[in-house]
């Protein structure tokens, strides 16, 4: 591991390849983190454009409404409103697992587009869109509501989409939710998140609509900010329904419209990506005034600390229930230390990720023996990175919006025994002979929440560390040239 002296060092040298003034910018979002420098935040400069000609790993703010905070509302269809390709590219790919029959009462993995044409941009394209709306109903009538997730150019040629929204709402007697989530808004995909969560305020939570008359439970809950990717939910809301929890609704990950429509009487909202969620939290605790709480169910230490914070917000029901969890699932999760632990004892991960996996999974790697040695956001804000300098105890490289240039440096110096990050990177650190874990979507693996995912990713980890595929290969710094 590099000493805090040493990763300065680094970071200098990395930063002396810009010219002064890039090199000034990019200065702001590196650090060197070690759980200490409490006082006043942690230094880092996020959240901010990233730089021309430097090349970013981020996503569009579409990305963010349409991947992460609608797309997974499954019996909700979600047009992308534009030319096809962003639609398209974004298909499926994150894959958030729900229950349901697709095309019929679920529709997460199906792509509705509005295909825009030269016309459309000459002409605009409300036209069309009012089309698409009646055609998606008539065809797919079990439906329960449809947002529209704008793409650019709709935003650029200034289509009047609530005004669409508003009259075919009325006509087909659903929600209909303009969302103006254009890619060209904000720095990255983290605008589109708060858009589509003041979406959901607007057209789904303070919507004025008859009382379903259901009662709030005591023990009502919702799960906020879990995408159920590869199943983390499931593995997730099977806890807090053995501690005597009532998970009423999940977002969005296999989640439903009812189940937003409910979340406003749960008791306590479980906030697990506090990145994506957390503006819909608070303005439910403002306006309705439901409490909110951050929760990390990865690895078993985090998962047992996280039960036992949750449990203390209810009665001593609750409280016993959460040590009976942790009583019944602890030998299941010793057993999967006992056994992966050895095979990876002091192995040092380097973690590029987005919403809330860079500091949430540290807990899991320490859980296997593992350090994390440099860990940063795509679009994390600067209270991700005060959230995050708390869980390091040792020295740790820092690195917002990193480019590619910065990370292959970094990569190159520190030689990581793993790197997880997105599919971008992938191919370029296995091709320097590291093993790479996608941890985007668990690399078709997963899920990797609670103590089922812990099974799973203490093995994923062995397996791809521990691969003897890396023998095969003779990475460039082991070739005889190198420097
Ligand atoms: S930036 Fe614009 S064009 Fe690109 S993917 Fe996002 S919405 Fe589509």
């Amino acid at each position: 591991m590099l000493t805090r002296d040493e990763a300065e060092k680094l970071i200098q040298e990395v930063l002396a390849a810009y010219p002064p003034e890039a090199a000034e910018d990019r200065a702001k979002h590196l650090a060197v983190l070690d759980g200490e420098a409490l006082e006043g935040g942690c230094g880092i400069t996020a959240n901010r454009k990233s730089l021309p000609g430097v090349m970013t790993i981020r996503g569009c703010a579409y990305a963010g409404s349409k991947g992460v905070v609608w797309g997974p509302i499954k019996d909700m269809i979600h047009i992308s409103h534009g030319p096809v390709g962003c639609g398209q590219y974004s298909r499926a790919g994150r894959r958030n697992y729900y229950v349901g029959t697709t095309g019929i009462n679920a529709f997460g993995t199906m792509n509705f587009t509005s295909d825009f044409q030269e016309k459309d941009i000459v002409f605009g394209g409300d036209k069309k869109l009012a089309k698409l709306l009646e055609e998606a109903n008539a065809l797919f009538p079990l439906n329960k509501g449809i947002s529209v997730q704008s793409e650019c150019p709709v935003g650029l040629i200034g289509d009047d989409i609530e005004a669409v929204a508003k009259k075919k709402s009325v006509d087909l007697n659903k929600p209909i939710v303009p969302v103006r989530c254009e890619g060209f808004r904000g720095v990255s995909q983290s605008l589109g998140h708060h858009i589509a969560n003041d979406t959901i305020r607007d057209y789904i939570l303070d919507r004025p609509k008859a009382d379903d008359g259901i009662q709030a439970g005591p023990y009502d809950v919702a799960i906020i900010g879990d995408y159920n990717i590869g199943g983390d939910a499931w593995s997730s809301r099977i806890l807090l329904e053995e501690m005597g929890l009532q998970v009423v609704a999940q977002w969005s990950g296999d989640g439903t419209l009812a189940e937003l429509e409910r979340t406003p009487k749960v008791r306590l909202n479980l906030v697990h990506c506090y990145r994506s969620m957390n503006y819909i939290s608070r303005h439910m605790e403002t306006k309705y005034g439901i409490p909110w709480l951050e929760y990390n169910f990865f690895g078993p230490s985090r998962i047992a600390d996280s039960l036992r914070r949750i449990a203390a917000r209810f009665d001593d029901r609750i409280k016993a229930g959460a040590e009976a969890v942790i009583a019944k699932y602890q030998p299941m999760a010793d057993a999967i230390t006992n056994r992966f632990r050895p095979r990876l004892e002091g192995k040092r991960v380097m973690l590029y990720v987005g919403g809330l996996r860079p500091r949430h999974v540290i807990g899991a790697y320490e859980d296997l023996g593992m350090e994390v040695v440099g860990t940063g956001y795509e679009f994390g804000h600067n209270d991700d990175y005060d959230r995050t300098q708390v869980d390091l105890k040792n020295t740790t490289l820092i690195y917002d919006d990193a480019s590619g240039y910065e990370l292959e440096r970094f990569v190159e110096r520190v030689r990581p025994d793993l790197i997880g990050s997105g599919i971008k990177e992938k191919y370029v650190f296995q091709k320097m002979g590291i093993p790479f874990r996608q941890m985007h979507s668990w690399d078709y693996s997963g899920p990797y929440h609670g103590y089922d995912g812990y099974a799973i990713f203490a093995r994923d980890m062995d397996m791809t560390i521990n691969n003897p595929c890396w023998k095969m290969m003779t990475p460039p710094w082991r070739q005889p040239n190198a420097a």
